[in-house]
This record gives structure tokens, C-alpha cells and sequence, in this order.
């Protein structure tokens, strides 16, 4: 089956006849595949053939005049050009040394390649070869089942092998609305556990992704009983705003959620299981203390620095104010400086009372402009 590719995907063409020249056959595989056939216009670069990596990207790089990098040990390339990314891989098998640890990877066919993926719909090659570009090369029935909205694993001991795929899976059942086939769906249930023993960072990684799909995602976190095993609590619990997400601009929800689903737990543990930043620690830490504040302005002055996820934690948690404070946020911002306050004779503590006075002002919409700070300044000193 032939698969028709958008004009505006060109550079496919040219990478397949890049090849094509000299006598290497070039794919595109896994998510772009699952992207294109469901009609996306804008899809990663993600390439793999047969023959080596290296020597596929440094022929792609000559020709797009692009820097390549070598990762020998994963059998991969990363060439950066005038426009964008391009994603090469030899075509490779995995070998789990250990179930849920990182696999080794062997040389391998485009077949062997395929069948190491996650799902099916991730499963599918698209040959950009000039005698067959666009040809779909699909040995596990990728093409029905994403026409059907099914996910499907490719064999019963995948999750065991690699625990994130569960989340994998719920990603893309979150994003495009599809269902589990039915053994994949009883080998989530069966085989969650193994969800404790991958890494900190690979956890942060998938449930990072996951979260950014937002409620949908959480909602099957919930149907599948993973929340616990996350460290989250349950979603009754959390109550997440449906138009949160909206009200502060956020394209990337997962912080928000992410704060909401742990606010309970230990920041011990988080670190632990999540391999915190030292950003995100603090700022969850200030999040939580803003909850339990009553005076506005100090409300307000805590809410300084915090970002627009935070924010939104504290709306959903019943600080409305932070709707407030987010919008006005452009225009929160003192001009006097410290060094000024000096200037009109006061010193020490008063300095930084008098700015953050300021900033409160500013929130209140009693100053809004220098000239407004100067002048406040003034009354101040005469008392
Ligand atoms: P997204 O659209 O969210 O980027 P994607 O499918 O492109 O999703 P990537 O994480 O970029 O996801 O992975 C690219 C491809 O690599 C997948 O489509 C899949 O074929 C394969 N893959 C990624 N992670 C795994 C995994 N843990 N196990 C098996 N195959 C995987």
C-alpha cells in the first residue's frame, strides 16, 4: 500500500533521493508514520536504515549542508540543518538485559526494527526511496488498527520488558481518543507493577509527556489503577478545573497537574521517585505555603517569581487571586530601584519593605507608572 505524502513534506522526497543515489534505502519510521497517515502535516524526522547510521547522516548532512552527531553506542545520528532536526538509526534489535532497564541494542533488518517498537501504530515504515517512496512497510497491522482507534502491543512480555510502554500507551489513548485491545488492556493491569521499578528519570520522562495530554490522561491513570504506583493521589481527590489550563495560557499542563496530583505526598519522595529539579522542589514548596496564607498582601508578594503552572495550582486550589495576579503580571513590575531608594535617604530594611509596598501597589492598581512610585515615595518620607 502506497501512502500519499504532503507536498509541504518535500524534504522526504529529497532525503529518499539522497539515498537513492547511492544505492541506500532510507525510511521513515514509528510516530511521523503514525502522524502522517492520520492526516498531521508537521511531523518529527525520524529515519532508519539498514545501512549504518553514520554513514546515512553523513552523506544526508553533505548534501543538506547540516552538523552531524554520532551516538555509536545507540547506533544513531542527530543531524542539525537550516530546518530543524533529523533523526537517523541503524536499523536495530534490543536485547533486556535485566526486564525494565535500558535495552543493548544489535544491528539489525527493517523487520527486526519494527518489532522492537511499542505499539503497533508505531510499528509502520514509510520507504522514501525513489522506486517506492511512499510504500508502507507494515508487518503487524499498524495501518487497520489505527484506522480502527485500537493500541495494541506487539507481544505479551512488552510491558515487562519496558514498564513505560503502559504509559506510552495511555498517552496516545489520551490523544486520539483510542481504546486498548483487549490482551494489551489485561497485560496493563497485569503487568503495572513494573512501573516501580524503572528509574527516576525515565519515570520523570514518560509521566512528564503523559501529563501534557492533561485530563484525559489522568482520567485513565485513574481506570487503570496507576495513580498509587505513581506517587499521585486520586483525581476525586485533586479536582483539577477543567478551564485552568486555559485561563493561564499553559501549552505544556504538566507541572500543574503534576503539583495537584502530589500536594499531598512528601517532597522526599517526590525527589525520589521523580528526580525533582532544584527549581521545581522550591517552587512546590511555596505553592503549598501560599494555600495556607490570609493575608492578601502577603499573597500577593509570595506569588512573585512563580510560574504561570503554579499559578494555576493556586487557583485550583481556591487562591483566586493568582487569576488575577496572572494577568496583570506584565505590568507588575516596580521601576524604582533599590539604588533610588537609597538616594531619597532611606536604608537598610526599609528599602526592600518600600519595593515590595510597591509591587503591592502595583498589584492594587494604586501606582502604575514611575512617576506614581516616585511620587508615593515622597508622601512616604514626609511621613
Ligand atoms: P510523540 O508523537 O508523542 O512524539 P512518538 O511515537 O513519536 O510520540 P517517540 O518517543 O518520539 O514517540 O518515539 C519514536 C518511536 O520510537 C515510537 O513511535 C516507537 O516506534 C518507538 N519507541 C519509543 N519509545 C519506545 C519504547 N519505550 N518501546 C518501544 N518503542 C519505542
Amino acid at each position: 500500500m502506497f501512502i500519499r505524502i504532503p507536498s509541504s513534506l518535500e524534504i522526504l522526497k529529497r532525503i529518499g533521493a539522497i539515498g537513492g543515489k547511492r544505492g541506500i534505502r532510507i525510511y521513515l519510521v514509528g510516530g511521523p508514520v503514525r502522524d502522517i497517515i492520520l492526516g498531521k502535516t508537521s511531523i518529527d524526522l525520524d529515519l532508519v536504515s539498514e545501512t549504518p547510521a553514520q554513514q546515512v547522516a553523513s552523506i544526508l548532512a553533505d548534501e543538506l549542508k547540516g552538523k552531524v552527531t554520532f551516538f555509536p553506542e545507540f547506533l544513531t545520528a542527530r543531524i542539525e540543518w537550516e530546518e530543524g532536526t533529523i533523526d537517523v538509526a541503524t536499523a536495530r534489535r534490543e536485547y533486556y538485559p535485566v526486564p525494565a532497564a535500558l535495552p543493548e541494542v544489535i544491528p539489525a533488518t527493517m523487520r527486526e526494527d519494527l518489532k522492537r517498537r511499542d505499539f503497533t501504530i508505531n510499528a509502520m515504515a514509510l520507504s522514501l526511496h525513489p522506486d517506492n517512496f511512499g510504500e508502507l512497510f507494515d508487518p503487524f497491522g499498524g495501518y487497520e488498527d489505527l484506522k480502527e482507534g485500537v493500541i495494541r502491543f506487539l507481544h505479551p512480555k512488552s510491558f515487562v520488558d519496558d514498564p513505560t510502554r503502559i504509559l506510552r500507551g495511555l498517552r496516545f489513548s489520551a490523544r486520539f481518543g483510542f481504546r486498548f485491545e483487549e490482551t494489551t488492556e489485561r497485560h496493563i493491569k497485569k503487568d503495572k507493577d513494573g512501573l516501580l521499578l524503572i528509574s527516576g528519570e525515565r519515570r520523570r520522562k514518560e509521566v512528564r509527556l503523559l501529563l501534557r495530554e492533561g485530563l484525559p490522561a489522568i482520567r485513565l491513570l485513574e481506570k487503570y489503577e496507576l495513580l498509587p504506583l505513581l506517587g499521585f493521589s486520586s483525581l476525586h481527590c485533586i479536582n483539577p478545573p477543567e478551564d485552568a489550563q486555559k485561563l493561564f495560557s499553559l501549552s505544556d499542563p504538566w507541572f500543574f497537574y503534576f503539583i495537584l496530583l502530589t500536594w499531598e505526598k512528601e517532597i522526599s519522595l517526590l525527589e525520589r521517585l521523580y528526580c525533582l529539579r532544584k527549581e521545581e522542589r522550591e517552587e512546590i514548596i511555596k505553592t503549598r505555603k501560599i494555600v495556607e496564607l490570609e493575608d492578601e498582601k502577603e499573597i500577593v508578594l509570595s506569588m512573585r517569581g512563580l510560574s504561570p503552572a503554579a499559578l494555576a495550582t493556586l487557583y485550583a486550589k481556591g487562591v483566586t487571586l493568582s487569576l488575577d495576579f496572572f494577568k496583570k503580571i506584565d505590568t507588575l513590575k516596580v521601576e524604582t530601584s533599590g539604588g533610588e531608594i537609597v538616594q531619597k535617604g532611606f536604608q537598610g530594611r526599609e528599602i526592600g519593605r518600600i519595593l515590595e509596598e510597591l509591587f503591592y501597589l502595583r498589584f492594587k492598581g494604586i501606582v502604575r507608572t514611575k512617576e506614581d512610585e516616585e511620587r508615593w515615595i515622597e508622601r512616604l518620607k514626609k511621613g
